[in-house]
């Protein structure tokens, strides 16, 4: 059994992930802050792996705690080294990650995302601790020309939220350097992940009005908002609005059990990975799926294009299929359905 530390475990992304480790046997520490997340995430992991005749408790230490502060860090690396299970691998999720928030409350941001991780890498560094996989983002890429994203795009991030992004990837890279190439780093730059685990248990939980397409087309189906503003119809793609490579949740989770099982058994290295389905979506040809898929209406109306936006988005993700061994198995129809059955199953989120 290995022991991983998962910063941010309780978030949308970072919950799927945990769940798919512990189906693998892993012995997991969760440090989140909550901050945008609830701990109520923790019992539902529970109660899934009841279902499927597994006892998860045994498996989690759950921290309440923020990673700006060093010293519960410090004590979390020393706690397992104490009781004979040092943390072989960390995966990074904690960050806030509103692109409009960054741009307004900018140092929000730089001491969250990197003060944060730098605190984090500290402690790994500490504790000899050298393999990580960190959540990344294809917001790095900013707006190029390509169709595709290759991980050798050029990046040019268009927002706070996408720098402090870009900025733990160059600081990752010069530990890798300067540690004479001895650690083990995977970022993985996340395209649209959407969809929610199949229970209808564990999903997307935004606190707030959700920025997002996805959860926001799933609350007006739900009849919380009376209808989804599309921003922008006159945009140079082929149905006028604006194009994302949507990717389900789970495959997404499962495509950091594959980096971490490359990294472990793999010479030291620095990777940067898309993780996308390279399918490119429109919002359009979202909610027409959504609707279609759950026998619902998604009611709309167009409105000005959103500040910022981008036309499209989408991976070349060839570079992680070679590399982890994993593909993206979930088709949008599934993502559709998923991402519904836990809105309906969870209309005030974890509460
Ligand atoms: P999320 O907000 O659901 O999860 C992030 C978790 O980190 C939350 O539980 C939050 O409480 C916790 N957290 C934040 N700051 C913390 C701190 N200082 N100390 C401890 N815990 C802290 O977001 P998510 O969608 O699961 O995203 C996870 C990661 O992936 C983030 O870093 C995000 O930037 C990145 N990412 C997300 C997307 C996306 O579309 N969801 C896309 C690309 C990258
Ligand atoms: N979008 C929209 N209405 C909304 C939210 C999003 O039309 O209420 C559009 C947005 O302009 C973008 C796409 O949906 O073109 C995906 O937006 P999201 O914020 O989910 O992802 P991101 O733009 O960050 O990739």
């Amino acid at each position: 059994m290995t022991t991983y530390l998962i910063t941010g475990g309780c978030g949308f992304i970072g919950s799927h992930t945990c769940l798919s480790l512990l189906k693998r046997g892993h012995n997991l520490i969760i440090i989140d802050s909550n901050i945008n997340s609830s701990q109520n995430v923790l019992g539902r992991i529970y109660k899934i792996g009841h279902i499927e005749n597994n006892h998860y408790e045994n498996q989690i230490t759950f921290i309440k705690g923020d990673i700006k502060n060093y010293e519960i860090l410090k004590k979390i690396f020393i706690d397992a080294i104490h009781k004979k299970k040092p943390i072989s691998g960390v995966i990074h999720f904690a960050g806030l990650k509103a692109v409009e928030e960054s741009v307004k409350n900018p140092l929000l941001y730089w001491e969250n995302n990197v003060f944060g991780s730098i605190n984090l890498f500290k402690a790994m560094k500490s504790y000899d601790c050298n393999i990580i996989v960190f959540s990344s983002s294809a917001t790095i890429y900013g707006n190029p020309k390509e169709k595709f994203f290759r991980e050798d795009t050029t990046i040019q991030p268009m927002n706070p939220y996408g720098y402090t992004k870009f900025t733990i990837e160059k600081i990752l890279k010069d530990i890798y350097i300067s540690s004479n190439k001895e650690w083990k780093i995977a970022n993985l730059r996340y395209f649209n992940p959407i969809g929610a685990h199949e229970s209808g248990l564990i999903g997307e939980n935004p606190l707030n009005i959700p920025n997002n397409l996805f959860p926001y087309i799933c609350r007006v189906a739900y009849k919380n908002y009376k209808e989804l503003k599309i921003f922008g119809s006159d945009w140079n793609t082929y149905d006028g609005t604006c194009i994302r490579d949507y990717i389900h949740v789970v495959d997404l989770a499962e495509a950091h059990c594959a980096a971490l099982d490359y990294l472990i058994e793999n010479k030291p290295t620095i990777l940067n990975l898309n993780i996308g389905t390279g399918i490119g979506t429109s919002v359009l040809e979202m909610v027409n799926t959504f609707s279609k898929v759950n026998k619902i209406d998604v009611p709309y109306s167009f409105a000005n294009r959103r500040s910022g936006d981008v036309p499209s988005i989408v991976a070349d993700n060839k570079l992680a299929l070679k590399t982890l061994n994993w593909f993206p198995k979930r088709d949008l129809s599934e993502m559709c359905k998923d991402g519904w059955k836990w809105q309906i199953n969870n209309p005030n989120g974890y509460n």
